[in-house]
């Protein structure tokens, strides 16, 4: 190392330092990209973590107990709920959904950042408890004849069954107005590089580097 080279003040990764980790949720009519969007993220994202909740939903081909959702029965999702144990929970077109308490609560004092695929009941929830460290993101389909579309993509279904997802979707699409951010996805990469930048901004807002306090402090210390 030269003389010229920064040493002990060199500026700290902040989030290398203790922060309070941040709740990152993502909405959206099911048909406008969120699961995509949220493997994405988690994929380049180490310091993200999903959040599993609880349903008493079926499980779907391909899908995994403890990985997509904790399957459980009514008996035992009402159990969870009155136990205190859900941050939220909702019905959801038909079937509860709840986001499980311990795990999340513990993670964000030890600073890891959290990613919540939750719907607008549970985003209100959220965000009433804890408006602090939630970040609200809602995506929008570039438009209702092309989300019509992906949600056609199955041709075995009855036009019935199309048309109550689409009266979800269109409830869903209802509530944008509880959200932070909003984002059309005409472009699936361009979407996800958009999410990636709203979590990276979260993370530099002020109030949550709070890793960054000794080192400014350090920095505005009266010269010798
Ligand atoms: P799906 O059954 O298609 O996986 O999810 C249906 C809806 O339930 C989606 O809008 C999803 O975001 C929402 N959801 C999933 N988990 C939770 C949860 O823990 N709480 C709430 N409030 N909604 C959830």
């Amino acid at each position: 190392m030269t003389d010229l080279e920064p040493s002990a003040l060199s500026i700290p990764d902040s989030d290398a330092l203790h922060r309070r980790g941040l709740m990152f949720i993502l909405s959206s009519p099911s048909g406008a990209g969120k699961t995509t969007v949220a493997r994405m993220l988690l994929a380049q994202d180490s310091r993200l973590h999903m959040s599993v909740s609880a349903t008493t939903r079926a499980p779907r081909a391909g899908e995994v107990n403890g990985r997509d959702y904790i399957f459980v029965d009514q008996s035992e999702f009402d159990r969870m709920a009155e136990d205190g144990q859900f941050l939220e929970w909702a019905h959801v077109f038909g079937h509860s959904y709840g986001t499980p308490k311990a795990e999340v609560k513990a993670g964000l004092k030890e600073g890891k950042d959290y990613l919540f695929d939750i719907d607008w009941q549970g985003t209100q929830q959220l965000h009433q408890k804890m408006q602090a460290d939630v970040v609200r993101v809602f995506l929008l389909p570039p438009s209702i004849d092309e989300l019509r579309r992906r949600l056609t993509a199955r041709n075995t279904d009855s036009p019935d069954v199309i048309a109550a997802r689409m009266d979800r979707a269109k409830a869903e699409i209802s509530h944008w107005d509880a959200y932070d951010y909003v984002i059309v996805n005409d472009d699936i990469e361009i979407c996800y590089a958009k999410v990636a930048q709203i979590l990276a901004a979260e993370r530099m807002r002020r109030t949550r580097q709070t890793g960054l306090i000794g080192f400014v402090r350090e920095m505005t210390a009266p010269e010798a």
